[in-house]
């Protein structure tokens, strides 16, 4: 190709006069109206220009600020030379679900946030997440899968609880090194937050199956349907089943609730149920399917982190007249990616900030009818250094709506931890596990992601798995 003899041979210099290669996207007014996926990916041009914007340091920040150490320069590198194939082992070295963390990792503050590029003024950094999910995109659509020789069996069994991103990387790592590996999943279907909680319009569904059938063809068996401390416990898993090691995973799926008046009205969730009945149930293809949802025509949604945009953008898709997003702090304290904010107002959804809910109003017949807000201020700076949010006065805001999502954030479910004697918990309900290795104060149990974390992202929880498979697999080449 004539463009891959010309780039490959740029300097440093000419590089840095390529520009940002945006992600192109489906149209705002299009895509309100459907769940399809927003981003659409580069073309292979598009990608070999981004990737040629890498200077290619000696000592790779970015490398260091990926959460699994993917060797950056290397797969941006074969991708500019047009090697895909080995472009997707590189990036396959290190991560198992390159086509999730391309579309969903916070990049812009771990890899692309430490990339020399954006150092300078006006500059923006190398957009490696938009090329981690070229890359990944291009291997399935060549129908390439990550399948490397596994060894011989080792006669080893091991146990994971729970099938999202933790517990797909300790069985894929755990599989790779020739052990057994049964995932337990209580709900009917595997991936964990992946497939109920992120929508469709973010992360395809078929990327994560793709990912499932990846981890099926290494030998790793799914039990969807079990719920791991009600049918069976980990004792049970380790005596009667003869498990070596149990790995758990089961994240942190207990909605938070602000505790306030009239949070038990009718058209009151959790973001948690309204996404679950809107991803994972397919409630938007009501009465195609059993599940039923409130669409809402005036929708208010508490909480502005990523959770809180999935939950907003959603909405509009069920075809609310209008959806606010009330926030007790300011944009810039949003928890949220810049970009789902971005996204989110480019669908129209409207910004309260500084606004904190004191009281869910309803009409006679218990229905929700709108939300009372305490209009904030910031005041003196925490503990952590952050402003608190003070209330003005007794200024309020009353926000009109027929349905209200809550999204300030999950806790552990106590449901496995209640009934397992031996592991320690924290203060806030999460197991104890020792951080560089997962394992937990009880025998042949290790644990990780948000089960260990609280609420955290994708990629951490991918990183406390590969630990745990680390350390499983060494505890088990001494038995
Ligand atoms: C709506 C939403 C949007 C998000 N967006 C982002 C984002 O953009 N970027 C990002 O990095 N992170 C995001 N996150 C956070 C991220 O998804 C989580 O940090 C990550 O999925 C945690 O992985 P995990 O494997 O620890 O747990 P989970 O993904 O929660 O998976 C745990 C699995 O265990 C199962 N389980 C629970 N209890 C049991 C039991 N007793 N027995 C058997 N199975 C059980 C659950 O059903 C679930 O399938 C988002 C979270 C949500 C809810």
């Amino acid at each position: 190709m004539e463009f891959e003899k010309e780039v490959k041979y740029l300097t440093k210099k000419e590089r840095r006069k390529i520009p940002l290669q945006h992600m192109p996207e489906m149209a705002p007014e299009i895509r309100k109206d459907c769940f399809d996926e927003v981003t659409l990916g580069y073309s292979l041009h598009e990608a070999q220009m981004e990737a040629a914007r890498c200077i290619q340091c000696k000592d790779p920040a970015c490398v260091a600020g990926c959460p699994v150490g993917i060797n950056i320069p290397k797969f941006l590198e074969e991708i500019v030379e047009g090697d895909l194939d080995s472009s997707i082992d590189t990036v396959w070295d290190k991560t198992a679900l390159p086509a999730v963390c391309g579309r969903v990792c916070p990049q812009e503050i771990q890899c692309e946030i430490v990339c020399v590029v954006g150092k300078k003024k006006g500059v923006e950094p190398v957009a490696i997440g938009n090329l981690e999910m070229f890359i990944a995109d291009w291997a399935r659509a060549s129908g390439i899968k990550n399948n490397p020789a596994i060894p011989p069996s080792t006669g080893k069994k091991i146990a994971v609880v729970g099938s999202g991103p933790a517990g797909i990387t300790v069985a894929g790592d755990l599989a790779k090194k020739g052990h057994k590996v049964t995932i337990y999943e209580a709900l009917h279907r595997a991936g964990g937050v992946l497939l109920y909680g992120i929508p469709e319009f973010r992360l395809a569904k078929d990327i994560v199956d793709y990912e499932l059938d990846a981890l099926r063809d290494l030998g790793v068996e799914i039990k969807c349907n079990q719920v791991i401390g009600r049918t069976i416990d980990i004792d049970e898993l380790l005596e009667e089943y003869g498990y070596d090691a149990v790995f758990v995973g089961v994240g942190a799926g207990l909605p938070n609730f602000l505790n306030i008046p009239g949070e038990d009205l009718n058209g009151v969730f959790s973001a948690n149920e309204y996404l679950t009945r809107a991803n994972l149930m397919k409630a938007f293809d009501f009465p195609n399917v059993d599940t039923p949802i409130i669409a809402g025509r005036k929708v208010a949604i508490l909480g502005a982190g990523n959770v809180a945009m999935d939950a907003a953008r959603t909405a509009v898709r069920l075809g609310a007249k209008s959806v606010n997003i009330v926030y007790r702090r300011t944009r810039a304290q949003s928890p949220s990616r810049h970009i789902e904010i971005h996204h989110a107002e480019e669908e129209g959804v409207n910004f309260h900030f500084l606004r904190s809910p004191i009281e869910f109003i309803g009409d006679a017949s218990g229905r929700l009818v709108g939300v009372s807000c305490q209009v904030m201020e910031l005041g003196e700076p925490d503990e952590g250094g952050r402003q608190r949010p003070i209330p003005v006065g007794d200024e309020h805001q009353y926000i009109d709506c027929d349905l209200a999502i809550i999204a300030i954030g999950t806790s552990a479910n106590p449901l496995l931890t209640n009934v397992t004697e031996g592991l320690e918990l924290n203060r806030w309900g999460n197991i104890q596990a020792d951080p560089k290795t997962g394992k937990t104060t009880k025998d042949k149990v290790w644990a990780g992601g948000d089960i260990t974390l609280g609420q955290a992202t994708v990629i951490l929880a991918m990183g406390m798995g590969r630990d745990a498979a680390t350390s499983i697999d060494e505890y088990l080449k001494t038995k």
